[in-house]
């Protein structure tokens, strides 16, 4: 049977307390992106619980958020918008929704690809790895900066790997461990 979308919301961190909102409209009222967004967030919240998953997971609504907290200081019923927008973006990123025009999901995964395979982030390799998956074009703009940065010797282009790099997948377990409590 097929899962309902308020389910897959609640079984995200973040999104555990979707089911509180009384549509008051406060987080909306405060949030300084409600503008740019295609659905403010008491509205996506009424979309979630209308099972409206496309239209949800394929806005810019959540990728606008920009995490200053103001929703969550002021709801009512604790409903913590800001986190729940975190888990619209994971649900969007991990089942492979694209919004146009936004690249932050191609941003995150680079980052991510960086840290796993060297520890750290690896700057010429993360923004490589972007530009090629989103549009190759756009990194000749940057090109001079990133010249300037390598004649500096800021910008190397092999990454450099923590030592025991061995431990990095049992660090990323935990901390998926930590974040589903
Ligand atoms: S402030 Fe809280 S209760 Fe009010 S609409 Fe927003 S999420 Fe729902
Ligand atoms: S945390 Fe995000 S959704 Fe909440 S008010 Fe700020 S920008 Fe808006």
């Amino acid at each position: 049977m097929k899962t309902k979308f308020i389910d897959e919301v609640k079984a995200t961190p973040g999104g555990e307390k979707v089911l509180s909102c009384i549509q008051c409209g406060m987080c909306s009222g405060s949030c300084p992106m409600a503008s740019r967004m295609e659905y403010a967030p008491r509205q996506l919240i009424a979309m979630i619980r209308a099972d409206m998953k496309e239209e949800v997971l394929s806005s810019n609504s959540m990728w606008y958020c920009l995490s200053c907290y103001l929703c969550t200081a002021r709801c009512p019923k604790d409903v913590k918008p800001t986190d729940l927008a975190h888990a619209l973006e994971s649900l969007a990123t991990q089942q492979g929704y694209r919004t146009k025009g936004n690249n932050n999901p191609a941003m995150y995964r680079a980052f991510v690809d960086s840290i796993r395979s060297n520890g750290r982030v690896h700057e010429f390799g993360l923004m490589l790895k972007y530009y090629m998956s989103t549009n190759p074009f756009a990194a000749l703009k940057v090109a001079p900066v990133g010249l300037q940065m390598f004649l500096r010797k800021r910008l190397p282009l092999m990454p450099t790997r923590v030592k025991n790099q061995g431990d990095i997948p049992a660090i990323i377990k935990k901390f998926k461990e930590v974040r589903s409590k």
